[in-house]
C-alpha cells in the first residue's frame, strides 16, 4: 500500500463468525478500519439483529455498517430474508449514526426502494463496487451515499461503467478493492491486494482527464468525511 500512494484502508466485515479478525487488522494497524455486518449472500453463518450490529459496531475502529444489500444475482428463489437482513442493517447504521456500506446486483429498483422505506440517507455511505447506471448513482447520491469503483472499471468491456465515471461528480467518489475479487488491469484474475486501489484511481483520473493527484486527493478527502475517520499519523 505504501510503495503504491495507498495510506488508508477499510476492512470490510461479510459475517459474524470473522468479524473478530477483521477488528483484530483495524486494531493491530492505525491507518486500517472496519466495519461490522453480514454480507447479502451468507447464507450458512448466524443471523444479525440489531442489537447485535449496535454492539459490535460500538468500537472506535468500526466506522460503517456492512456489508449488506441485496444480491438477486446469487441468490435464488424468495429473498424475503435478504431483504429483511438488509432492513436490519439500515436500522443499525440509524442507531449507531454509522454510515452504510451497501451492495447491489440485479436488484437495485428493490435495493433503492428499501434504502428510502428505512430511511437510510439519515446515515447515508457508499454503493460499493458500483456496476449500475448513472440514474441509479443519481437516486443514492440523493440520499447521501457516495460511489465507490472497483477494478472492473480497468476493464476493457466496462464501457457503460466508463461512461457512468465520466458522468459522476469526484465529490462522490470512493475506489476499492472488492479484495480478493476484481484486482484490475494490470494484474486482472490475480489476488486483488489494496496497494492495487492506484490503478483503479489512474483509470479515473484517464477517463476524466485529470491528473492522479485529483482523484487521490478527492477520494481520500472524501473517505475520511464520510466516515469520520481520522488520519493515522
Ligand atoms: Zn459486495
Amino acid at each position: 500500500m505504501a510503495a503504491n500512494g495507498v495510506t488508508h484502508a477499510l476492512c470490510v466485515s461479510v459475517n459474524l463468525e470473522t468479524f473478530p479478525d477483521v477488528l483484530a487488522v483495524a486494531e493491530r494497524f492505525p491507518n486500517i478500519f472496519a466495519s461490522a455486518g453480514v454480507h447479502p449472500d451468507d447464507q450458512s453463518g448466524e443471523e444479525p439483529d440489531v442489537a447485535r450490529l449496535v454492539r459490535l459496531a460500538n468500537h472506535p475502529k468500526i466506522v460503517a455498517i456492512g456489508e449488506t444489500g441485496l444480491d438477486y444475482y446469487r441468490v435464488e428463489g424468495a429473498a424475503d430474508w435478504q431483504r429483511e437482513r438488509f432492513r436490519t442493517h439500515i436500522r443499525a447504521a440509524r442507531q449507531t449514526g454509522k454510515p452504510l456500506i451497501i451492495h447491489t446486483r440485479e436488484a437495485a429498483a428493490d435495493t433503492l426502494r428499501i434504502m428510502r422505506e428505512e430511511t437510510a440517507a439519515e446515515v447515508g455511505g457508499v454503493m460499493h463496487c458500483f456496476t449500475e447506471t448513472a440514474d441509479v448513482a443519481r437516486q443514492a447520491m440523493e440520499m447521501n451515499f457516495m460511489i465507490s469503483f472497483s477494478g472492473i472499471v480497468t476493464f476493457k468491456n466496462a464501457r457503460a461503467l466508463k461512461d457512468v465515471v465520466r458522468e459522476l461528480p469526484l465529490e462522490y467518489m470512493l475506489i476499492e478493492t472488492d479484495s480478493p475479487y476484481l484486482a484490475p488491469i494490470p494484474f486482472r484474475g490475480k489476488m486483488n491486494q489494496p496497494a492495487y486501489v492506484r490503478f483503479v484511481a489512474e483509470e479515473i483520473a484517464r477517463l476524466k482527464g485529470l491528473p492522479i493527484t485529483a482523484v487521490a486527493e478527492a477520494t481520500s478527502a472524501n473517505f475520511f468525511r464520510l466516515f469520520k475517520a481520522a488520519r493515522a499519523a
